[in-house]
């Protein structure tokens, strides 16, 4: 955070103390849950598994990186104001981080010990550890209003089963892929390529925004004259042209890889994940 920010987020923390009662007041009254989360993989299982009398707000804008990103004030005030708050700690959003460890919600969801993370923040790409956050979403929100448990509980069956099918549908799909080697530009797909015995070879890091070393663009173009890879997949907003050009140097194919952390128009979670898997079936070097 920088220091304008720590000030001017300071200065919010001191108006949601004074706010807090009112807060409470409306929720008892049997008005409507406030969900915040973080990003937008969290964004969508939160709106599969809520209710018509919930409302979930995602702090981070359509084009907004999900990487890194600071929350504003106001920002610092909703986080405050929500009555669930849905994030994934352990340093994806080290800013967001630093406000919840302030200012505690009294309902919060961790994706980091729910979905078992190890390190790597981009659990989403493994639908099973999604549908692990959904159920503890259901849970939460069936904690808050207690008239709306049944409908949570259905919901989140829901979509715990569209999880297990897409699920379903990567293992059938790669299951003459065990071995191959995966090489991205972004390196978000470690939960995947292990759900799946893929080998990942990441180009600039789990950050896309950290440019990779000279070093490391020769390290990657062994392994992929090593191993016969014929594709480098990119993440379409990040890295692309580093992507490419190392593509064109070692004369294989480029195609995308979308890490779902970014609100498009006309695609949701299961369907960018449905494109990645076939991007990945046309780019993969499997058996049969
Ligand atoms: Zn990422």
């Amino acid at each position: 955070m920088t220091g304008r920010r720590a000030r001017a987020a300071v200065l919010a923390l001191a108006t949601v103390a004074l706010a807090g009662c009112t807060d409470a007041a409306a929720r008892d009254a049997g008005g409507t849950t406030h969900v915040v989360t973080t990003s937008h993989p969290l964004q969508w299982v939160a709106e599969q598994v809520a209710g018509p009398r919930v409302v979930v707000t995602n702090l981070v804008g359509p084009r907004g990186d999900t990487h890194g990103f600071e929350p504003s004030p106001a920002d610092v005030v909703a986080l405050a104001e929500a009555d669930l708050v849905v994030h994934v700690s352990g340093g994806l959003q080290p800013g967001v981080d630093a406000v919840l460890a302030q200012q505690p919600p009294d309902h919060l969801v961790d994706a980091a010990p729910v979905a078992d993370l190890e390190g790597d923040p981009h659990f989403w790409l493994d639908p099973r550890r999604l549908a692990e956050v959904a159920r503890d979403v259901g849970v939460e929100l069936a904690e808050l209003d207690d008239g709306a448990a049944d409908d949570v509980d259905a919901r989140v069956a829901e979509v715990q089963a569209a999880l297990a099918d897409l699920d379903e549908e990567y293992a059938s799909a790669l299951a003459g892929c065990r071995g191959a080697t995966l090489v991205t530009a972004h390196e978000a797909y470690g939960y995947l390529a292990e759900r799946h015995g893929l080998q990942q070879v990441g180009i600039t890091g789990i950050d896309p925004a950290v440019e990779p070393s000279p070093a490391r663009l020769r390290e990657v173009a062994e392994v992929v004259r090593a191993t016969g890879a014929r594709t480098v997949f990119f993440d379409a907003a990040a890295s692309q042209a580093t992507a490419a050009a190392l593509a064109d140097d070692l004369g294989v194919a480029t195609d995308v890889l979308d890490p779902v952390e970014r609100v498009t128009a006309d695609a949701d979670y299961l369907e960018l994940m449905r494109d990645n898997l076939s991007a990945l079936q046309r780019g993969l070097v499997c058996e049969g």
